[in-house]
Protein backbone atom coordinates (compact mmCIF):
# COMPACT_ATOMS: atom_id res chain seq x y z
CA UNK A 1 0.00 0.00 0.00
CA UNK A 2 1.02 3.77 -0.57
CA UNK A 3 1.29 5.82 2.36
CA UNK A 4 1.46 9.29 2.63
CA UNK A 5 3.83 10.50 5.40
CA UNK A 6 1.67 11.28 8.28
CA UNK A 7 -1.21 9.84 6.83
CA UNK A 8 -1.25 6.87 9.71
CA UNK A 9 0.56 7.45 13.04
CA UNK A 10 -0.20 4.14 14.91
CA UNK A 11 0.97 3.95 18.43
CA UNK A 12 0.99 0.53 20.39
CA UNK A 13 0.95 0.01 23.47
CA UNK A 14 1.83 -3.35 25.57
CA UNK A 15 0.79 -5.43 28.43
CA UNK A 16 2.49 -8.39 28.92
CA UNK A 17 1.72 -10.21 25.76
CA UNK A 18 -0.87 -8.40 24.63
CA UNK A 19 -0.41 -5.33 22.36
CA UNK A 20 -3.01 -2.70 21.87
CA UNK A 21 -2.78 -0.92 18.59
CA UNK A 22 -4.24 2.70 17.92
CA UNK A 23 -4.72 3.41 14.20
CA UNK A 24 -6.90 6.47 14.65
CA UNK A 25 -8.58 8.18 17.65
CA UNK A 26 -5.11 9.41 19.19
CA UNK A 27 -5.03 13.14 19.90
CA UNK A 28 -8.37 13.76 18.04
CA UNK A 29 -12.05 13.27 18.05
CA UNK A 30 -13.39 10.88 16.23
CA UNK A 31 -12.12 7.80 13.45
CA UNK A 32 -11.64 5.29 16.48
CA UNK A 33 -10.02 1.92 15.06
CA UNK A 34 -8.10 -0.29 17.95
CA UNK A 35 -6.42 -3.33 17.44
CA UNK A 36 -6.08 -6.32 20.52
CA UNK A 37 -3.61 -8.72 19.89
CA UNK A 38 -2.59 -11.42 21.96
CA UNK A 39 -1.26 -14.88 21.19
CA UNK A 40 -4.14 -16.44 20.63
CA UNK A 41 -6.35 -13.69 18.97
CA UNK A 42 -6.85 -10.42 17.10
CA UNK A 43 -9.75 -7.98 17.72
CA UNK A 44 -10.29 -4.59 16.18
CA UNK A 45 -12.84 -2.18 17.98
CA UNK A 46 -14.40 0.38 15.70
CA UNK A 47 -12.84 1.83 12.38
CA UNK A 48 -14.17 5.33 12.03
CA UNK A 49 -14.22 7.95 9.45
CA UNK A 50 -11.81 10.59 10.35
CA UNK A 51 -14.03 13.76 9.21
CA UNK A 52 -10.75 16.06 9.58
CA UNK A 53 -9.24 14.10 7.29
CA UNK A 54 -12.14 14.08 4.72
CA UNK A 55 -13.21 17.80 5.24
CA UNK A 56 -9.12 18.41 3.99
CA UNK A 57 -8.39 16.47 1.19
CA UNK A 58 -12.35 16.50 -0.18
CA UNK A 59 -15.90 18.31 -1.34
CA UNK A 60 -18.00 19.11 -3.66
CA UNK A 61 -15.57 18.82 -6.68
CA UNK A 62 -12.96 16.29 -5.54
CA UNK A 63 -14.13 13.27 -4.63
CA UNK A 64 -12.79 10.22 -3.45
CA UNK A 65 -12.38 7.58 -5.83
CA UNK A 66 -12.86 4.10 -3.78
CA UNK A 67 -12.86 2.79 -0.26
CA UNK A 68 -8.93 1.90 -1.00
CA UNK A 69 -8.28 5.90 -1.78
CA UNK A 70 -10.27 6.52 1.39
CA UNK A 71 -7.89 4.51 3.32
CA UNK A 72 -4.40 5.66 1.85
CA UNK A 73 -5.91 9.20 2.79
CA UNK A 74 -6.35 8.51 6.12
CA UNK A 75 -9.61 8.57 6.47
CA UNK A 76 -10.41 5.65 6.86
CA UNK A 77 -8.25 2.85 9.15
CA UNK A 78 -5.01 1.50 6.61
CA UNK A 79 -5.08 -1.89 5.29
CA UNK A 80 -2.55 -2.90 7.80
CA UNK A 81 -4.52 -2.37 10.57
CA UNK A 82 -7.13 -5.18 9.31
CA UNK A 83 -4.47 -8.37 8.94
CA UNK A 84 -4.93 -11.27 10.61
CA UNK A 85 -8.15 -9.44 12.78
CA UNK A 86 -10.92 -12.16 13.11
CA UNK A 87 -13.49 -10.36 14.58
CA UNK A 88 -14.70 -6.67 14.34
CA UNK A 89 -16.75 -5.02 16.84
CA UNK A 90 -18.62 -1.61 15.86
CA UNK A 91 -19.35 0.25 19.43
CA UNK A 92 -22.29 2.26 17.80
CA UNK A 93 -23.09 3.92 14.60
CA UNK A 94 -21.90 7.02 14.57
CA UNK A 95 -19.43 7.57 11.33
CA UNK A 96 -16.79 7.84 13.20
CA UNK A 97 -16.69 4.47 14.94
CA UNK A 98 -18.96 2.78 11.93
CA UNK A 99 -17.00 3.73 9.20
CA UNK A 100 -16.58 1.60 5.77
CA UNK A 101 -18.23 -1.83 5.94
CA UNK A 102 -15.85 -2.71 2.69
CA UNK A 103 -13.65 -3.99 5.18
CA UNK A 104 -9.89 -5.94 3.91
CA UNK A 105 -10.37 -9.67 4.99
CA UNK A 106 -12.35 -11.80 6.16
CA UNK A 107 -13.48 -11.13 9.11
CA UNK A 108 -16.75 -11.08 11.26
CA UNK A 109 -18.18 -8.14 11.69
CA UNK A 110 -20.21 -7.11 15.03
CA UNK A 111 -22.92 -4.08 14.87
CA UNK A 112 -24.40 -2.93 17.65
CA UNK A 113 -28.12 -3.20 15.34
CA UNK A 114 -27.54 -4.67 11.81
CA UNK A 115 -31.17 -3.63 11.26
CA UNK A 116 -30.31 -0.24 12.31
CA UNK A 117 -27.60 -0.03 10.34
CA UNK A 118 -29.61 -1.60 7.45
CA UNK A 119 -31.70 1.51 8.08
CA UNK A 120 -29.03 3.84 7.81
CA UNK A 121 -27.21 2.38 5.00
CA UNK A 122 -30.24 4.17 3.00
CA UNK A 123 -28.75 7.46 3.25
CA UNK A 124 -25.89 6.37 1.85
CA UNK A 125 -26.09 6.30 -2.39
CA UNK A 126 -25.01 9.53 -2.94
CA UNK A 127 -21.85 11.28 -2.45
CA UNK A 128 -18.60 9.69 -0.80
CA UNK A 129 -21.04 7.52 1.50
CA UNK A 130 -21.12 4.84 -0.96
CA UNK A 131 -17.50 3.71 0.04
CA UNK A 132 -19.40 3.20 3.31
CA UNK A 133 -21.43 0.02 1.66
CA UNK A 134 -20.54 -3.59 2.66
CA UNK A 135 -18.95 -4.93 -0.77
CA UNK A 136 -21.92 -7.22 -1.33
CA UNK A 137 -24.52 -4.42 -0.58
CA UNK A 138 -26.35 -6.70 1.53
CA UNK A 139 -26.35 -6.75 5.42
CA UNK A 140 -26.57 -10.72 5.64
CA UNK A 141 -23.49 -11.99 7.08
CA UNK A 142 -23.31 -9.48 9.58
CA UNK A 143 -23.95 -10.28 13.91
CA UNK A 144 -25.28 -8.19 16.82
CA UNK A 145 -22.66 -7.80 19.19
CA UNK A 146 -24.80 -9.26 22.22
CA UNK A 147 -24.27 -12.47 19.90
CA UNK A 148 -21.13 -12.60 19.98
CA UNK A 149 -19.02 -14.93 22.48
CA UNK A 150 -15.71 -14.00 22.57
CA UNK A 151 -16.14 -11.08 24.24
CA UNK A 152 -18.78 -9.23 26.82
CA UNK A 153 -21.05 -6.14 25.89
CA UNK A 154 -22.58 -3.71 27.85
CA UNK A 155 -25.06 -0.57 26.67
CA UNK A 156 -23.92 2.57 27.46
CA UNK A 157 -25.75 5.71 27.54
CA UNK A 158 -25.10 8.08 24.58
CA UNK A 159 -26.44 10.17 21.37
CA UNK A 160 -26.48 7.05 19.53
CA UNK A 161 -28.87 4.19 20.34
CA UNK A 162 -27.99 1.65 21.14
CA UNK A 163 -23.98 2.01 22.22
CA UNK A 164 -22.06 -0.18 23.55
CA UNK A 165 -18.65 -0.98 26.06
CA UNK A 166 -17.00 -4.30 25.50
CA UNK A 167 -14.57 -6.36 27.88
CA UNK A 168 -12.00 -8.48 25.88
CA UNK A 169 -9.91 -11.03 27.71
CA UNK A 170 -6.88 -11.79 26.30
CA UNK A 171 -4.25 -13.88 27.20
CA UNK A 172 -2.71 -12.20 29.94
CA UNK A 173 -4.89 -9.03 29.94
CA UNK A 174 -8.54 -7.73 30.37
CA UNK A 175 -9.21 -4.58 28.14
CA UNK A 176 -12.36 -2.53 28.33
CA UNK A 177 -13.04 -0.27 25.62
CA UNK A 178 -15.62 2.40 26.63
CA UNK A 179 -17.19 3.65 23.25
CA UNK A 180 -18.44 7.24 23.69
CA UNK A 181 -20.98 7.62 26.43
CA UNK A 182 -22.42 9.79 29.12
CA UNK A 183 -22.14 9.01 32.79
CA UNK A 184 -25.94 10.63 33.28
CA UNK A 185 -28.33 8.34 30.99
CA UNK A 186 -31.79 9.80 30.17
CA UNK A 187 -33.76 7.02 30.15
CA UNK A 188 -31.47 4.36 32.67
CA UNK A 189 -33.90 1.53 31.95
CA UNK A 190 -32.53 1.67 28.27
CA UNK A 191 -28.57 2.09 28.62
CA UNK A 192 -27.76 2.42 32.78
CA UNK A 193 -23.33 3.67 31.81
CA UNK A 194 -22.19 2.67 35.35
CA UNK A 195 -24.28 -0.51 35.75
CA UNK A 196 -22.90 -1.56 32.72
CA UNK A 197 -19.29 -0.67 33.19
CA UNK A 198 -19.53 -2.26 36.58
CA UNK A 199 -20.93 -5.70 35.25
CA UNK A 200 -17.65 -5.39 32.74
CA UNK A 201 -15.30 -4.26 35.18
CA UNK A 202 -15.59 -7.41 38.00
CA UNK A 203 -12.81 -9.38 39.33
CA UNK A 204 -10.21 -6.62 37.28
CA UNK A 205 -9.46 -4.56 34.30
CA UNK A 206 -6.28 -4.23 33.24
CA UNK A 207 -6.19 -1.60 30.73
CA UNK A 208 -9.27 1.08 29.89
CA UNK A 209 -9.30 2.58 26.75
CA UNK A 210 -11.93 5.36 27.42
CA UNK A 211 -12.90 8.52 25.18
CA UNK A 212 -12.15 12.58 26.79
CA UNK A 213 -14.64 14.64 24.07
CA UNK A 214 -15.06 16.86 26.54
CA UNK A 215 -12.22 17.67 28.10
CA UNK A 216 -11.25 21.66 27.37
CA UNK A 217 -14.13 22.05 24.85
CA UNK A 218 -16.07 25.04 24.89
CA UNK A 219 -19.58 24.58 25.07
CA UNK A 220 -22.71 25.56 26.61
CA UNK A 221 -23.04 23.61 29.61
CA UNK A 222 -26.93 21.90 30.37
CA UNK A 223 -27.63 18.96 32.75
CA UNK A 224 -30.85 16.92 31.61
CA UNK A 225 -33.20 18.80 33.88
CA UNK A 226 -32.46 21.87 32.53
CA UNK A 227 -32.52 20.56 29.23
CA UNK A 228 -35.78 19.50 29.93
CA UNK A 229 -36.84 22.55 31.23
CA UNK A 230 -35.19 24.73 27.83
CA UNK A 231 -37.87 22.10 26.07
CA UNK A 232 -40.53 23.37 28.10
CA UNK A 233 -39.94 26.65 28.23
CA UNK A 234 -40.19 27.20 24.30
CA UNK A 235 -43.38 25.09 24.36
CA UNK A 236 -44.72 26.99 26.82
CA UNK A 237 -44.22 30.51 25.54
CA UNK A 238 -44.66 29.58 22.00
CA UNK A 239 -48.05 30.33 20.49
CA UNK A 240 -48.13 29.21 16.77
CA UNK A 241 -49.43 25.61 15.44
CA UNK A 242 -45.95 25.02 13.43
CA UNK A 243 -43.18 24.02 15.16
CA UNK A 244 -39.85 21.96 13.29
CA UNK A 245 -37.68 20.39 15.01
CA UNK A 246 -34.05 18.60 14.48
CA UNK A 247 -32.48 15.68 16.51
CA UNK A 248 -29.98 13.49 15.21
CA UNK A 249 -32.05 10.64 13.99
CA UNK A 250 -29.61 8.35 15.90
CA UNK A 251 -30.40 9.94 19.15
CA UNK A 252 -33.18 8.13 20.46
CA UNK A 253 -32.57 9.29 24.38
CA UNK A 254 -32.85 13.35 23.27
CA UNK A 255 -35.84 12.45 20.65
CA UNK A 256 -37.75 10.49 23.76
CA UNK A 257 -37.66 13.55 26.02
CA UNK A 258 -38.68 16.15 23.27
CA UNK A 259 -41.26 13.79 22.34
CA UNK A 260 -42.37 13.35 25.50
CA UNK A 261 -42.91 17.24 26.23
CA UNK A 262 -44.59 17.60 23.31
CA UNK A 263 -47.41 15.34 23.68
CA UNK A 264 -47.80 17.19 27.40
CA UNK A 265 -48.11 20.55 25.58
CA UNK A 266 -50.61 19.57 23.22
CA UNK A 267 -48.18 19.32 19.78
CA UNK A 268 -48.79 16.18 17.47
CA UNK A 269 -45.28 15.12 16.39
CA UNK A 270 -45.16 14.50 12.51
CA UNK A 271 -42.35 12.94 10.61
CA UNK A 272 -42.01 13.68 7.08
CA UNK A 273 -39.04 12.52 6.13
CA UNK A 274 -39.35 8.58 5.71
CA UNK A 275 -35.60 7.70 6.44
CA UNK A 276 -36.21 9.95 9.72
CA UNK A 277 -39.02 8.32 10.54
CA UNK A 278 -38.51 4.44 9.82
CA UNK A 279 -35.34 4.84 12.15
CA UNK A 280 -37.04 6.02 15.06
CA UNK A 281 -40.32 3.41 14.26
CA UNK A 282 -37.13 0.70 14.63
CA UNK A 283 -35.49 1.97 17.84
CA UNK A 284 -38.87 2.62 19.65
CA UNK A 285 -39.61 -1.01 18.97
CA UNK A 286 -36.05 -2.12 20.47
CA UNK A 287 -36.78 -0.72 23.64
CA UNK A 288 -40.68 -1.60 23.97
CA UNK A 289 -41.22 1.75 24.10
CA UNK A 290 -44.53 2.81 25.32
CA UNK A 291 -45.35 5.81 23.52
CA UNK A 292 -47.85 8.50 25.58
CA UNK A 293 -48.85 9.57 22.67
CA UNK A 294 -49.29 9.42 19.15
CA UNK A 295 -46.57 9.35 15.84
CA UNK A 296 -47.91 10.68 12.49
CA UNK A 297 -45.97 10.07 9.58
CA UNK A 298 -46.91 12.49 6.38
CA UNK A 299 -44.45 11.82 3.33
CA UNK A 300 -44.31 14.47 1.36
CA UNK A 301 -44.73 11.82 -1.85
CA UNK A 302 -46.76 9.25 -1.72
CA UNK A 303 -44.74 6.93 -3.58
CA UNK A 304 -42.65 7.19 -0.05
CA UNK A 305 -45.67 5.94 2.13
CA UNK A 306 -44.45 2.86 4.28
CA UNK A 307 -45.86 1.01 7.24
CA UNK A 308 -44.61 1.87 10.08
CA UNK A 309 -45.36 -0.29 13.60
CA UNK A 310 -45.30 3.08 15.62
CA UNK A 311 -46.92 6.06 13.35
CA UNK A 312 -50.21 6.41 11.94
CA UNK A 313 -49.77 7.75 8.07
CA UNK A 314 -51.47 11.19 7.79
CA UNK A 315 -51.61 13.65 4.72
CA UNK A 316 -49.52 16.73 5.86
CA UNK A 317 -52.84 18.97 4.52
CA UNK A 318 -55.04 17.19 6.93
CA UNK A 319 -53.04 18.82 9.68
CA UNK A 320 -54.01 22.21 8.77
CA UNK A 321 -55.94 22.94 12.01
CA UNK A 322 -53.84 20.62 13.87
CA UNK A 323 -50.85 22.02 16.43
CA UNK A 324 -47.91 19.93 15.25
CA UNK A 325 -44.44 19.49 15.42
CA UNK A 326 -42.37 18.14 12.60
CA UNK A 327 -39.45 16.41 12.57
CA UNK A 328 -37.29 17.55 9.75
CA UNK A 329 -33.63 16.19 9.42
CA UNK A 330 -30.82 18.87 9.39
CA UNK A 331 -29.83 18.42 5.95
CA UNK A 332 -33.48 18.58 4.72
CA UNK A 333 -34.26 22.42 5.82
CA UNK A 334 -35.87 22.84 2.56
CA UNK A 335 -38.53 20.85 3.05
CA UNK A 336 -39.71 23.72 5.31
CA UNK A 337 -40.65 25.36 2.28
CA UNK A 338 -42.88 22.29 0.89
CA UNK A 339 -44.81 21.64 4.12
CA UNK A 340 -45.66 25.19 4.54
CA UNK A 341 -47.24 25.08 0.94
CA UNK A 342 -48.98 22.08 2.11
CA UNK A 343 -50.24 23.61 5.12
CA UNK A 344 -51.70 26.72 3.08
CA UNK A 345 -49.23 29.24 5.08
CA UNK A 346 -46.19 31.05 5.49
CA UNK A 347 -42.87 30.35 7.45
CA UNK A 348 -42.63 33.78 8.69
CA UNK A 349 -41.53 34.19 12.45
CA UNK A 350 -41.74 30.36 12.84
CA UNK A 351 -39.60 28.64 15.17
CA UNK A 352 -36.93 25.63 14.11
CA UNK A 353 -35.44 23.74 17.18
CA UNK A 354 -31.97 22.05 16.71
CA UNK A 355 -30.91 19.43 19.36
CA UNK A 356 -27.19 18.94 19.16
CA UNK A 357 -24.88 17.06 21.29
CA UNK A 358 -21.79 16.12 18.99
CA UNK A 359 -18.87 18.19 18.12
CA UNK A 360 -19.19 18.13 14.45
CA UNK A 361 -15.81 16.44 13.80
CA UNK A 362 -17.92 13.11 14.93
CA UNK A 363 -21.07 13.46 11.88
CA UNK A 364 -20.73 16.53 9.48
CA UNK A 365 -23.86 15.03 8.48
CA UNK A 366 -24.96 19.04 8.41
CA UNK A 367 -23.84 22.00 6.53
CA UNK A 368 -24.42 24.69 9.47
CA UNK A 369 -23.94 27.70 7.57
CA UNK A 370 -26.24 26.64 4.80
CA UNK A 371 -28.77 25.52 6.79
CA UNK A 372 -28.74 28.85 8.78
CA UNK A 373 -28.68 30.58 5.14
CA UNK A 374 -31.85 28.52 4.64
CA UNK A 375 -33.89 29.70 7.39
CA UNK A 376 -33.25 32.94 7.48
CA UNK A 377 -34.55 32.93 3.66
CA UNK A 378 -37.93 31.43 5.08
CA UNK A 379 -37.88 34.03 7.89
CA UNK A 380 -37.64 31.04 10.50
CA UNK A 381 -35.91 31.21 13.63
CA UNK A 382 -33.36 28.64 14.72
CA UNK A 383 -33.18 27.96 18.44
CA UNK A 384 -30.31 25.70 19.70
CA UNK A 385 -30.22 23.47 22.69
CA UNK A 386 -26.82 21.46 23.01
CA UNK A 387 -27.00 18.15 25.24
CA UNK A 388 -23.75 16.30 25.40
CA UNK A 389 -23.89 12.89 24.04
CA UNK A 390 -20.29 12.73 26.06
CA UNK A 391 -19.37 12.89 30.25
CA UNK A 392 -18.28 15.32 31.35
CA UNK A 393 -14.81 16.05 32.68
CA UNK A 394 -15.79 16.30 36.16
CA UNK A 395 -17.24 12.91 35.97
CA UNK A 396 -13.71 11.11 35.18
CA UNK A 397 -13.12 9.95 38.78
CA UNK A 398 -16.37 8.55 39.01
CA UNK A 399 -15.37 6.40 36.07
CA UNK A 400 -12.28 5.60 37.37
CA UNK A 401 -13.38 4.66 40.47
CA UNK A 402 -16.21 2.65 39.59
CA UNK A 403 -13.80 0.51 36.90
CA UNK A 404 -10.52 0.74 38.74
CA UNK A 405 -8.30 0.35 35.64
CA UNK A 406 -4.32 -0.71 36.12
CA UNK A 407 -3.84 1.17 32.95
CA UNK A 408 -5.65 3.96 30.57
CA UNK A 409 -5.41 4.63 27.18
CA UNK A 410 -6.86 8.27 26.24
CA UNK A 411 -8.55 8.10 22.76
CA UNK A 412 -11.36 10.30 20.88
CA UNK A 413 -10.29 13.45 23.35
CA UNK A 414 -8.13 17.01 22.25
CA UNK A 415 -6.70 16.57 25.18
CA UNK A 416 -4.75 13.18 26.56
CA UNK A 417 -2.28 14.73 28.60
CA UNK A 418 -4.76 15.96 30.72
CA UNK A 419 -6.84 12.75 31.26
CA UNK A 420 -3.52 10.94 31.75
CA UNK A 421 -2.65 13.54 34.69
CA UNK A 422 -5.98 12.99 36.03
CA UNK A 423 -5.89 9.03 35.81
CA UNK A 424 -2.46 9.10 37.64
CA UNK A 425 -4.10 11.16 40.22
CA UNK A 426 -6.85 9.04 40.81
CA UNK A 427 -6.03 5.48 40.61
ZN1 LIG B 1 -17.41 9.45 18.42
ZN1 LIG C 1 -20.58 8.89 19.06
Amino acid sequence: MKSYAGVCDMKAYSFGRTRIKVYGGLNSIGGNCIVVESPSKRVMFDQGVNFTRLKKFYGFSIRPDSVEELREMGVLPPREAYDGVEELYISHLHLDHLGSLNVPGNLQIYLPSVELAGALSRAWWFDWKQHLFPQTLSFTGFSTVTESKNIMAAKVSHSAYPSYAFRLETDDATILYTGDFRVSPLYPQFANTLEGFRELSVDRVDVLITEGTNFSRKMNYLSVQQFRTSIKDILEKYKRNILFISVHPLDLESTLIVLELLWKHGFIPVFTNPYYATLLDLQINSVNYEAEGSLIFSPLRTSRIRLLENFETAFISSLKNARIAIFIPGYDIKSIKTIVNLLETDSSGLVHITVFGEPISEEWVVEEIKVSNWLKLLGVTNLRVHLSGHYYPFEFKNLIGTIKPKEMIPIHTNSPDTMKTLFNRYK
